[in-house]
């Protein structure tokens, strides 16, 4: 049985699709009226598992590839499920939400500009540029995507939810070599490929844990084909600097004008 606590708690979780480790220690501070840290957050989380888990939900958290951030989310542990949430997409608006995905997780940068979003209609029958523009409104209230200076990207919760669809778009999508999760937004090792979280191999000295090479410099190493690393590691680089180069061979990229540029943040 649920305590009222873990019911306040439930209930925010169930409103909000995406919490963060800070909000989420604010309402546990509201709830039990003393600050909870660390061990206590992790124990609430697993003790609303266990009263969750015979409806098959569970309270999920990753790191944001953005920020760094920890987030939470309550989802539905049947994968089926989560894909049942599109349902409230019409036909054409999952074949755009579709190809905004596959666009992002094939990306160098893990993300697809918003403009290029709008003028995939022009390849979608039935839809029409202020329909993609209706559509990519509704993908964001979804809280899978989010949208920062014009560039879409995939929220924690589609990291979370939607992994086994995101994997049946791009079959070359990898792990991070060092925590073994998902990585879109990512950094390759230029002499194994590996590839990293930025926040991961961030933690490590300039040597690729995969293969052990060290590298020389985060300019020096980057090569043509991956984003320069001193960019991805960089929060304040200057987008005007620096150019990611073209996305994968046989990637589609449309009705982009010469004015945009790839440039990751
Ligand atoms: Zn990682
Ligand atoms: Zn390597």
């Amino acid at each position: 049985m649920a305590s009222d606590q873990q019911k306040q708690i439930l209930q925010y979780l169930l409103y909000k699709p995406l919490v963060s480790l800070k909000d989420l220690e604010k309402i546990y501070a509201a709830a039990y009226e003393r600050q909870g840290r660390g061990e206590e957050i992790r124990d609430l989380v697993r003790s609303l598992n266990d009263l969750l888990k015979p409806a098959q939900l569970g309270i999920k958290s990753r790191l944001c590839e953005d920020n760094n951030e920890e987030y939470f989310a309550l989802i539905n542990m049947i994968e089926s499920e989560a894909a049942k949430h599109t349902s409230e997409f019409s036909p054409a608006e999952f074949e755009l939400f579709k190809w905004v995905l596959k666009e992002i997780v094939s990306s160098e940068s893990g993300s697809v500009s918003s403009i290029d979003c709008i003028n995939q209609s022009s390849y979608i029958q039935k839809l029409t540029k202020t329909d993609a523009q209706k559509a990519l409104d509704k993908f964001l209230a979804s809280q899978w995507l989010n949208e920062r200076e014009g560039e879409v990207s995939l929220t924690v919760r589609a990291l979370l939810e939607l992994e086994p669809l995101l994997k049946k778009l791009d079959e070359d999508l990898q792990n991070c070599k060092i925590c073994n999760k998902l990585a879109v937004k990512k950094v390759a090792c230029p002499n194994c490929g590996a590839k990293f979280h930025r926040y991961c191999i961030s933690k490590l000295k300039l040597k690729c844990p995969a293969c052990h090479r060290v590298w020389r410099s985060l300019e020096e190493e980057s090569t043509p084909s991956q984003m320069s690393l001193s960019q991805t590691l960089s929060q304040t680089s200057n987008p005007s600097t620096s150019q990611v180069p073209n996305r994968r061979n046989g990637g589609i990229r449309r009705g982009r004008s010469h004015m945009e540029s790839d440039d990751s943040e």
